[in-house]
């Protein structure tokens, strides 16, 4: 194995990105080695090529960045006790400390000394990764790479979803980012009566109708959405999941979510938010249920039936895909916003 690798890195404070080769990561006994076979690019690594205020008050450069992928173990540390060379895994971001109040709960997706892949670590754009053994998932071989990729971003959409019994229900999917169009095939796949989906941008609401979406409501071109939503919904959704996180989504969301209804705020507004908690809460009987991450691991197992299963076929979310050489036209695309996307993959063989 040659020493060095190809990676995609921050190499200082500031905007922007580098490519460039470094030291293959040296294992500890409680880590395997991975050699990535793709990597997709989140949201969150457009904050950290942009360097925005949340990147430059957490990151510590130089860093290798990307949380997203999957790969096949090529070294196992002394203490792996499950995974074996050979086994193509996909990744969870959460690092959990194993032994915190939250950990010990069964919440070790928000444990209190949470460590992020690719954000408090060395991450995944890069050919091979060091991980620890508790993050790996096992996916099957003949997974696409590009599908494999994908499970964490994916995951976050499940953990959603699943948290409300959308089941025969009719509901709403705010946003039409690659959460949102993942949550419009996952809440399909188990049985939602009908999905509205709620977006701004034409190329990605067409990719959230190729999900599930039943009705696409551009908000530029319908102005009286929620009215016509209540009406033909006698009082409302049943369940709203809020994958956009900012004042216009969560005003809309309550406005359309009825009496007793359930709202998942997954989407993360940038600054504090404005609730009217009487109306929209107190007086509505509204369940409010916050959503960080994924459950470890409940929400990958059932995230192997949706994918390994074949209940969700996520591919028309996946819009681009680039060799891993061409990594920082990939990061450019994506930080600058330059074209139409929605989930860009990283392949690196
Ligand atoms: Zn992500
Ligand atoms: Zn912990």
């Amino acid at each position: 194995m040659a020493d060095l690798m190809w990676a995609g890195m921050k190499t200082a404070a500031g905007p922007g990105a580098e490519f460039k080769q470094v030291e293959i990561p040296r294992i500890k006994d409680d880590q395997v080695l991975i050699k990535v076979k793709a990597a997709s690019i989140c949201g969150t690594d457009r904050h950290i090529y942009n360097w925005d205020p949340w990147a430059a008050g957490r990151l510590r450069p130089p860093l290798i960045f990307g949380h997203e992928c999957c790969g096949e173990i090529v070294e196992v540390g002394r203490n792996i006790r499950k995974l074996r060379m050979g086994n193509i895994i996909a990744a969870e971001s959460h690092i959990p400390c194993g032994v915190c109040k939250q950990c010990r709960m069964g919440n070790m997706h928000i444990c209190d000394n949470l460590t992020i892949l690719g954000v408090d670590t060395d991450g995944v754009f890069a050919e091979y990764a060091a991980l620890p053994e508790i993050v790996c998932w096992k996916v099957r071989k003949s997974l696409d790479p590009a599908i494999a990729s994908i499970h964490e971003p994916f995951g976050n959409s499940v953990y959603t979803v699943m948290s409300a019994n959308v089941s025969t229900k009719r509901i709403a999917i705010i946003g039409d980012g690659p959460t949102a169009a993942f949550a419009c095939g996952i809440a399909k796949a188990v049985g939602a009566e009908k999905i509205y989906n709620i977006g701004m941008q034409k190329f990605n609401l067409d990719i959230c109708r190729q999900m599930g979406a039943d009705d696409s409501i551009d908000v530029n071109e319908e102005m009286d959405f929620v009215t016509r939503i209540i009406d033909e919904t006698t009082g409302g959704v049943d369940v709203v999941l809020d994958m956009a996180g900012n004042q216009a989504a969560i005003d809309t969301g309550f406005k359309i979510l009825r009496k007793a209804g359930t709202y998942c705020m997954f989407g993360i507004p940038p600054e504090p938010v404005r609730v009217d908690i009487s109306d929209y809460i107190i007086f509505k009987g509204a369940t409010v249920i916050g959503i960080n991450g994924r459950r470890m691991f409940e929400t990958w197992y059932q995230m192997s039936a949706l994918l390994s299963g074949g209940l969700v076929d996520p591919t028309p979310a996946i819009t681009h895909r680039y060799p891993f050489k061409d990594f920082l036209k990939a990061i450019e695309m994506w930080g600058n916003n330059s074209e139409p996307a929605c989930k860009v993959v990283l392949l690196m063989d």
